[in-house]
């Protein structure tokens, strides 16, 4: 693991190129950030592999004082076994290893199935898993569609476990076809409309700098992306007037390109679904603050958009979009500000800008989701687990939560020599 890891770092532009000749990513983050950070969660779970231990337990009959120095109850952790890992276009190569890097830590083999949109990468790491001496078959990687690739996966009988990211649509078949074929356990990330709040007491430059970057990083196509802004009456129309000029920074162009701030949407569907829900916003009648429109006359180009006055029940608000279009809300008190972030079916990663402890504090325990960022957002970290709540899924990519995913417990039961058995 060590090895394909440093195979990574010396072809880090090449992957890099490649994300963004599939997704239209920024090439510049890919490079800096996407990239360098696989080879570092293949290392982070290299060092875990040989911490894979069970636990010694006190069993209920008159033995324990025996445990010490010779344990009746054994605990062993086993690899699950055959595992395929489905995964979405938005995050080729960070994805591909949060579900490769700890399953194979934990000796498992697997089938891995990337997006029909974005294979490159995924074929990539194949031909550098064989350098780095991964023997053939453990590693596997299969290119094709879901309907074919990935429902094979999800239906067979050999796999004994699918880890699967990608919306909460597809996530409901993956976990109807495990429980029509061998009950194989599934783990779910799917998608997410995570709300960002804004207290009264926010730095407002910092506050619109935090809520642009949770909306327009990778072009609005992230999971965790902050997609509802609640801001709180005291700073909302200073906050508007400056989000307005601000958000004209993130500059719309070729992924190539280091000053591009905003990349093209993957694909035409992409392209189209999300202007389709821009048209929904106007129709539904919220205001278009910013954008609205195709940012270039070709390619899946869109302008950063955000509209304000949005109401709870309109589509923008409610649906993932997954593009860089941003729902707007003012709030009164913390409790509607907690009332309207947990009113989603979703509970992925939420936002809140507050400079007051008591704020943070209760607010981060009464929102219902699998993150909360204070004073940041899109703060991802190896060691820190990720994943949702509610119809976000469930089971955690990264931090040693993903490894036991990959596990399966084994009680391993003797007595003691003389004991009365
Ligand atoms: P998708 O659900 O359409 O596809 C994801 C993967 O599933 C692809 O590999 C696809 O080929 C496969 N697939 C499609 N139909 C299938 C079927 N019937 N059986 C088995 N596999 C099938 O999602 P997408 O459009 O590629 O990605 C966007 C979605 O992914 C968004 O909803 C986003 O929120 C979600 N996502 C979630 C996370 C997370 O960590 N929670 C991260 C990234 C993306």
């Amino acid at each position: 693991m060590h090895k394909f890891a440093d195979l990574i770092d010396q072809h880090i532009e090449e992957l890099a190129t490649l994300d963004t000749l599939n997704a239209g990513k920024l090439f510049s983050w890919g490079k800096a950030v996407d990239i360098p950070s696989v080879a570092n969660t293949l290392r982070y779970f290299a060092g875990a592999a040989d911490k894979i231990h069970g636990q010694v337990l006190k069993m209920s009959r008159e033995l324990h004082a025996y445990t010490l120095l010779e344990p009746i109850g054994v605990t062993l952790l086993e690899p699950i076994g055959v595992v395929g890992h489905i995964i979405p276009w938005n995050f080729p190569c960070t994805l591909f290893f949060s579900k490769v890097a700890p399953s194979l830590a934990a000796g498992c083999t697997m089938v891995v199935k990337p997006a029909e949109q974005t294979p490159l990468s995924a074929l990539f790491f194949a031909h550098l898993a064989r350098e780095a001496g991964i023997p053939d078959g453990v590693m596997n990687v299969v290119v094709g569609y879901g309907a074919t690739a990935g429902a094979a996966i999800s239906a067979h009988m050999d796999v004994d476990k699918v880890s699967f990211t990608g919306s909460t649509e597809v996530g409901r078949k993956v976990m109807q076809a495990a429980a029509l074929s061998n009950l194989k356990p599934v783990s779910l990330e799917l998608g997410g409309k995570s709300p960002v709040l804004i207290f009264d007491d926010a730095d407002v430059d910092k506050a619109v700098d935090l809520a642009l970057l949770a909306i327009f990083y990778n072009k609005g196509e992230v999971c965790a992306a902050g997609s509802r802004v609640f801001v709180q009456e005291g700073i909302y129309d200073e906050f508007v007037k400056k989000l307005a000029v601000k958000a004209k920074e993130w500059t719309v162009g070729d992924p190539l390109d280091p000053t591009t701030r905003v990349g093209p949407q993957v694909n035409k569907t992409q392209f189209e679904r999300v202007l389709s829900y821009i048209e929904h916003g106007k129709r539904e009648g919220a205001t278009l603050l910013t954008g609205g429109k195709p940012a270039a006359e070709t390619g899946f180009y869109i302008q950063p958009t955000v509209f304000t006055d949005v109401k709870e029940d309109m589509m923008i608000s409610r649906d993932e979009i997954f593009g860089p279009v941003m729902a707007l809300m003012k709030f009164k008190t913390i409790e509607e500000g907690i009332k309207y972030a947990n009113n989603t079916k979703y509970g992925l990663a939420s936002g809140i800008v507050t400079k007051s402890l008591d704020i943070a504090n209760t607010v981060s325990r009464s929102i219902k989701a699998g993150v909360v960022w204070i004073n940041c957002y899109h703060g991802f970290d190896i060691d820190c687990p990720f994943g949702g709540y509610k119809m976000s899924g469930f089971g955690k990519d990264f931090g040693m939560e993903a490894l036991h995913k990959y596990l399966q417990t084994k009680a391993v039961v003797t007595p003691i020599y003389n004991s009365p058995w």
